[in-house]
């Protein structure tokens, strides 16, 4: 008996808190197959699947939440946030069509995970975080883990990164009532950005904010999707 549930309890710390290695490049690869499978008519590019099945997703949440770190699922990452699903990280970043000398704002850092994903591709990522323990705590993580390419900056980003502007992409991933002017602005002519548009009790929609050439803008509404919303001072 004694026997019986030494095993079990082996068996149950090989599945639930697999080694550091090849067992998370499993899990991860199993997520990006689910990710790929409930995608419908938009899968994800290959240079976004590439990226997300290199970005270690476990080292983005806490210790207790690694079990569960590569299921296609939000989790918390304190202070009432989450780290978003891996399915619409995966349709946000395809939708920005970036490409790798690409400067990229993304707004709300969370817990660094999207703009690890980001910078795969990107040639430089600027994020920007209201919450100033999660902006630290997400800075000091991503440079641990030798992500050189991002700058990480505590603020409101309603109002962009005026001096790090123009980008080429920009991705905003809490729900904001309208499209902030501010960003608009930093957007290079050509850009594309995403964004969740929406109140926190109504629906939201993903939506892709395309700046033309001669600066006129086109907007397309993509999906219904849960976001926390864009707080702050505006
Ligand atoms: N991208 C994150 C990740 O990969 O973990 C998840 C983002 S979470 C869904 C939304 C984040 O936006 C929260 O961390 C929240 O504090 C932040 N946020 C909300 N309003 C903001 C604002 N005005 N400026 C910057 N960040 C904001």
């Amino acid at each position: 008996m004694k026997r019986r549930f030494a095993f079990g309890a082996l068996l149950f710390c090989c599945c639930v808190f697999p080694s550091q290695g090849g067992e998370f490049e499993g899990s991860r690869h199993k997520m990006m197959e689910e990710v790929l499978a409930t995608s419908g008519n938009f899968p994800p590019s290959s240079s976004v699947m590439a990226a997300m099945e290199k970005v270690q997703r476990h080292r983005f949440v806490s210790a207790w939440l690694t079990p569960f770190a590569y299921l296609n699922r939000p989790l918390p990452i304190g202070y009432g946030q989450t780290i978003s699903q891996p399915l619409i990280v995966a349709r946000m970043t395809d939708l920005l069509k970036v490409k790798k000398d690409d400067k990229v704002l993304e707004i709300g850092t969370g817990s660094g995970y999207q703009a690890a994903v980001l910078a795969e591709i990107a040639g430089s990522v600027y994020t920007i975080e209201i919450i100033e323990p999660l902006g630290k705590q997400a800075g000091e993580r991503l440079k641990s883990l030798g992500y050189d390419n991002i700058k990480t900056k505590v603020g409101d980003g309603y109002y962009g990164w005026p001096e790090a502007a123009p980008f080429d992409a920009i991705m905003v991933t809490a729900a904001a009532s309208h499209v902030p002017p501010p960003l608009l602005k930093q957007l290079k002519p050509g850009g594309r950005m995403v964004i969740p548009l929406g109140t926190h009790f109504m629906t939201q929609y993903l939506m892709l904010v395309e700046k033309q050439a001669d600066g006129s803008v086109t907007t397309h509404q993509i999906v219904p999707v849960s976001f926390v919303p864009l707080v702050g001072g505006h």
